[in-house]
Order: C-alpha cells, then structure tokens, then sequence
C-alpha cells in the first residue's frame, strides 16, 4: 500500500495553499492532495453563475506568502481560479494533486501510528487506499453535490425555468428575460446586479433582508503602495490593513450595534435616495449575527436606481404557472426563477472518520485552536473565518502543522492528540452565526469549549499569536513516540 507523510484532501483555495506552506516549510515530507473533483480551485471552480467574485478583499483572502497582484481588491471568481492555479505551478504542487479520488473513509490505527484512507476513484469507483502519518483535511464546509432549496408548494407547475446557482446551466440564457433571485445572502446580492446587465428586469425576493454595504472593487491606497513598494512589502501592507480594519469595524458591529446600524442605513439610504424602503433592508437581527453583504462600487444600489432591479420582502405562498404568488398577494412574473436559499453545510463532505475502530462523532469532540479535535491524533482540518477572510485563519492553520510536523520530528513524536485535561472547559456551540445554513446543520457540528485552546477565536490577532508564536508544547496536546504508541496499542488491543 502507498505511505506518504501527509495526505492532504481537496485542491481548493486551502488544499492548494496547505500544499505550498508543506513544500517550503517541511521540504522533505511526501504529500499527495486528493481531490474528488477532476479539476482544483474547489468553490471557484464550481460556481459559474453571473458576476461570481469574492466578497473578501482579496489581501486577506489571497495567501500571505503570494501577493495577489489584480487591481481589483474583490475579485472575479475567474480571477480567484487563477490565482490558486498559478499559485500551484508556481510551488510545483500541480503533480502532487490525485484527480478523481474521492475519500471516503480515513481511519487511524494507534498500533501503526498512521492513517489509512480509502479513496474512490475511476468510473467504476474503484477502492484504493493509501496510508499517512498525518491527514490534513482541506473539504471546504459545503455540499458539493446538492444545495439548499425549502420545499415551496407547486413549484412543478411553473412552466418557466428554475436554476439554482450552484448549477448554473452554461447555456442559460436571460437576455430580456424577466427574473426572480430568491435569496438575500452574498449569492443573491452578486447575481442580482450581474443578471440586469441583460435581464429586462430582476426581482430579488427576500423573506428577510440583510445588511449591505457598498464597498470600492478596487483599493485605492493598496494599489497605491503596489505602485510605489515592490509587490511583496506592498501586499503586506494591504494586508494588514485590511486585517485591522476589518477586525476594528467586525468588533464596532458587536460592541455598538445600534451605532453600525445606523451608519449601515444611512449608506444605503444615501445610495438609494427616494427608493429607500426602510423594510428591505433592515434585518430582524444584530450586524454580524450573520455575514455581512459587500457589495462592489454599490452595483446593486445603481440598478435600483435606475430601475432594472427591485426588491421585494415578502413570502411565497405558491409557485405558479408564471411565477409566484406571494402571502401578500402581490403576484410576480417571471420566465427564470434562481433559487440563491443557500448551501447545505456538510463538513468534510460526509467522509467518515474512525480512531482506532471507533467512529468519531463530531458533536462529542471539540475544537483545538480551530483546527483539530479532541482525542483525534495526527489529524487537522482547515476552515477559515465566519467574521473575515476564510485564508486568514487557513494560513494560520498550514503554518501551524508544519511547525507540529516539525516540533515531532525534532523530538522524536510519531503522535500528537489534543487532550481534554481541563475540568473548567464547558462546551459551547462551535458557531455563533444564526444564519439558516448555520441552524440546520448545528447538531451535527463540533462544539467548542469555553477557554483557549479549546475556544474559536473568530479574531486574526489573537490566533496569530496562538498560532505562529504560542508553544506547540501547550500542556493540551499530548505527544507520543512511536515505540510507546504501539506498545499503547499493543496493551488495547491485547
Ligand atoms: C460563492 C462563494 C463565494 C465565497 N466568497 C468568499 C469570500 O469572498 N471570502 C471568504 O472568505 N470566503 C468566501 N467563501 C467561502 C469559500 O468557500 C472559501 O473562501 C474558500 O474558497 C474555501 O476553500 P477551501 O479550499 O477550504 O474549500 P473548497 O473551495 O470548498 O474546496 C474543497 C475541495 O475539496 C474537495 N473535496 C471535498 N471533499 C472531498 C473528499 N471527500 N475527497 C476528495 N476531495 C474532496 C472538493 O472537491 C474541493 O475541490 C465563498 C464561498 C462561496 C460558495
């Protein structure tokens, strides 16, 4: 059977940038990335609806070791796309990437201190395995195989065309089309623009709204110093900050609520002058209790303005032959209904994991520093922020298993667990978010404790330190040699 070091799974945005931290910083581990997909870029890669980009600035969503070097601060997908693949060719990481492998399975042995991984591959979905000291997962935290739609009534009686963007059909065609968008999260707000460039008009209809906020596409003070730094100092410098800007207006949302909504209102009803309706966009919850939408040069405030889109807030009572008809019994026509109702979060899409023969149920672990769990040895996981950046926390998290890999091989480890030896640790739900996708899945989430290195920081700073200065020795994580884990297991199993 093969053996690597470490297998990383997915070449997305954080497999990729997993890949690269390996290559530079632990030069003689083996790695392989398996991919289920047949081609990398995860996300950007998948969805190709209209208009597509980042909501993140993308010096903090690009990785800290290479600058990302667009004018455009929030990005095009196909931008994001070449950027990861670039990135690839240019750590010479593109041969370590297994196409069509899909895991399914990964389960650790404490007799052989390794990982065992059972992969699907081919048109028959052949079984192959390979085995790994250390498993690094990089899934992303949605369903790729199918997304969030609530069960409307008669929505087979709708003779036009219903699309969801996470499938968007390639040949879609919406010129002078009339369309309905239903949804109010990043996907919708990104669509919705996009589509009135050729639509004769779009709806975007909302059961509650969410806060927008206009934000430049480009960054004028870091394209600035690209101009007058060479690339690196200068991407550092954006970098940072977008860091401390986003971290001081994340924590004025939470600490002044009231204050932020008011200068939230207040732009939009600047934007929106006598078509500001206060009831579209003033949502029943508190800034930040679910994602912010950014919104590039007020694109979408420009077409209400000028009349191609509007908005509705409102619920649907039924599906119709020619749209929908809604509680209030407005009525809206349409010959293409995009159903943007979100993602079905699935961590690790679905793959089963097991130490030694048991299942790890993920609702009874908890999360170390945002990146392993409790009594799950040699193994990590990267899922970025909910409040900023996704590649800030993931680069952190790259970084810090390569400082473990190479703290074990200094000191002779073959295992590292993260233990629960804290009394005082209560348990918490692991996300505070009160966002639908967050709610449907939460019981089958990890939980988080109450104090480091067991709590999320959901904060750059803060696990910056933790992370790239903090003792990998913290007195949490419990290190074996290997001749004591297999005699460990020796003892267990016998
Ligand atoms: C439309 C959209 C826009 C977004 N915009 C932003 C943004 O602006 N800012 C931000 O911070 N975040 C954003 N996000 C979150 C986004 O997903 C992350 O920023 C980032 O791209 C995730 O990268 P990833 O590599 O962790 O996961 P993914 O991009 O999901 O990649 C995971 C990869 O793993 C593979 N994989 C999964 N399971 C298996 C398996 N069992 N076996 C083998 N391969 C597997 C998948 O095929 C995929 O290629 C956005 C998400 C979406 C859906």
């Amino acid at each position: 059977m093969e053996h690597v070091d470490v297998i990383i799974v997915g070449a997305g945005l954080s497999g990729i940038g997993g890949a690269c931290h390996l290559k530079v910083e632990c030069p003689k581990k083996s790695f392989v990335i398996l991919e289920g997909r047949e081609t990398m870029g995860g996300t950007w890669d998948l969805f190709r609806y209209p208009g597509v980009r980042s909501d993140s600035d993308m010096y903090t969503l690009g990785y800290r070791f290479r600058p990302w070097r667009d004018n455009k601060a929030m990005a095009d997908g196909p931008a994001i796309l070449s950027y990861i693949r670039e990135t690839a060719a240019e750590y010479d990481v593109e041969k370590t990437i297994r196409y069509d492998h899909r895991v399914r399975r990964a389960s650790w042995s404490s007799d052989h201190a390794r990982w065992t991984v059972e992969v699907e591959t081919g048109p028959e979905k052949a079984l192959v395995q390979l085995t790994c000291n250390f498993l690094y997962l990089c899934t992303g935290y949605y369903n790729y195989e199918s997304s969030y739609t609530p069960d409307w009534p008669g929505v087979a009686r709708f003779r036009g065309t219903l699309v969801h963007p996470q499938k968007w059909p390639e040949d879609l065609d919406y010129t002078g089309k009339r369309v309905v968008v239903i949804g109010s999260g990043a996907t919708a707000i990104t669509l919705v623009p996009a589509m009135a460039e050729r639509a004769a008009h779009v709806t975007m209809l909302q059961r509650s709204p969410s806060y927008v906020v206009s934000r430049p596409a480009e960054d004028k003070i870091a394209n600035w110093l690209r101009r007058v730094l060479p690339d690196r100092a200068a991407y550092v410098l954006a970098r940072w900050k977008n860091v401390l800007s986003g971290t001081f207006f994340y924590n004025l949302a939470r600490k002044r609520p009231e204050l932020f909504k008011w200068m939230v209102a207040r732009g939009v009803r600047h934007e929106l002058g006598e078509k500001y309706d206060s009831k579209d966009f003033t949502p029943p919850y508190n800034p930040w209790d679910q994602r912010l939408c950014l919104v590039p040069d007020a694109d979408l405030f420009r077409e209400i303005r000028e009349g191609r889109v509007s908005i509705t807030t409102d619920h649907i009572e039924t599906f119709t032959e020619d749209g929908l008809l809604l509680k209030s019994g407005k009525r809206l026509d349409a010959d293409i209904i995009v159903t943007a109702t979100g993602l079905v979060l699935k961590l690790f899409s679905g793959m089963q994991l097991v130490v030694d023969s048991a299942p790890v149920d993920l609702p009874k672990t908890l999360v170390y520093k945002g990146m392993m769990f409790s009594d799950v040895p040699n193994f990590a996981f990267a899922i970025g922020y909910t409040n900023a950046s996704w590649t800030l926390k993931c680069d952190l998290t790259a970084g810090y298993v390569c400082r473990l890999l190479n703290y074990m091989d200094q000191h002779g480890y073959a295992v590292c667990t993260p233990r629960v030896n804290d009394a005082d640790i209560e348990e918490e739900p692991v996300i505070d978010f009160n966002s639908g996708y967050v709610l449907r899945a939460l019981d089958t989430l990890p939980r988080q404790g109450s104090k480091t290195p067991w709590r999320l920081h959901q904060n750059y700073l803060k696990d910056l330190s933790m992370m790239r200065y903090g003792r990998v020795d913290d007195g949490t994580m419990e290190f074996k040699a290997a001749s004591v884990a297999r005699a460990a297991g020796a003892v267990a199993s016998g």
